[in-house]
């Protein structure tokens, strides 16, 4: 079994769950006392929110290609970055290592190639919606439509996501507040959703819609148990 390495702690409510995931898979596969071999680095989200927000993203990309370097030097096979928006520094990461970063973008395209769809509904973060890093991913590469949320509804989806998921906070209001956005998006013929943001199967479950929806986070998690299995 390979040793799967993380950056942590965008935020650390959603990288408790890899944790959770990645060693529930292992167990799965290999059975009995077995669990996932892990190594973290746990950024303090506070900085990396900050530097999001003031649009200062050369300084966080610094920061993660300098957390990426540590654990290179430390000897990991390949990395992943726990979160869907600090993807937006991805590229720069990889080239500045020799190492492969497993990227979520893939990874969950991958799986929905696997299901022969093509037009899906999408909840991120403003960043990841409105900045083609992501998206550009799905579409050219995996050849996806992706179907967004309209001006107003992804201010809410932000909203909650940085003052209410990454806190920790469930509210029921706000997941009336995003069925409802999933809703309007399968009017406009979303096929499947993407859950976009690690954060977001905290508060939307499979049984919460009647679309069928992708776990970004378990996507990502499966995915690199997987691969520290091959
Ligand atoms: N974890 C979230 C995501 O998947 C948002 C937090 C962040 O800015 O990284 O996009």
């Amino acid at each position: 079994m390979k040793t799967i390495w993380l950056i942590w702690g965008m935020s650390w409510e959603s990288s408790l769950e890899y944790y959770r995931i990645i060693n529930e898979q292992i167990k799965r596969k290999l059975w009995w006392l077995h669990s996932a071999k892990i190594l973290m680095y746990s950024v303090d989200f506070y900085e990396i929110e900050k530097l999001q927000h003031q649009w200062n993203w050369k300084k966080a990309t610094e920061l993660i290609i300098d957390v990426a370097k540590i654990l290179e030097k430390w000897g990991a096979d390949f990395i992943l970055i726990c979160t869907n928006t600090m993807h937006k520094v991805a590229k720069d990461v990889q080239d500045n290592i020799d190492i492969p970063l497993l990227h979520i973008a893939d990874a969950t395209a991958k799986k929905i190639k696997n299901k022969w769809l093509k037009k899906i509904g999408l909840l991120w973060t403003k960043f990841t919606m409105e900045e083609d890093f992501y998206k550009w991913i799905l579409e050219k590469n995996y050849n996806l439509d992706i179907i967004i949320p309209n001006n107003i509804d992804r201010e809410i989806i932000h909203d909650i996501i940085y003052n209410e998921l990454c806190l920790g906070k469930i509210n029921k209001s706000s997941k009336d507040k995003y069925i409802e956005i999933i809703n309007k998006l399968v009017k406009e013929w979303a096929e499947w959703i993407i859950l976009g943001c690690t954060e977001i199967p905290l508060l939307i479950k499979h049984e919460d819609v009647e679309i069928l929806i992708f776990d970004t986070t378990k996507i990502h998690a499966e995915s690199a148990s997987e691969l520290s299995l091959k």
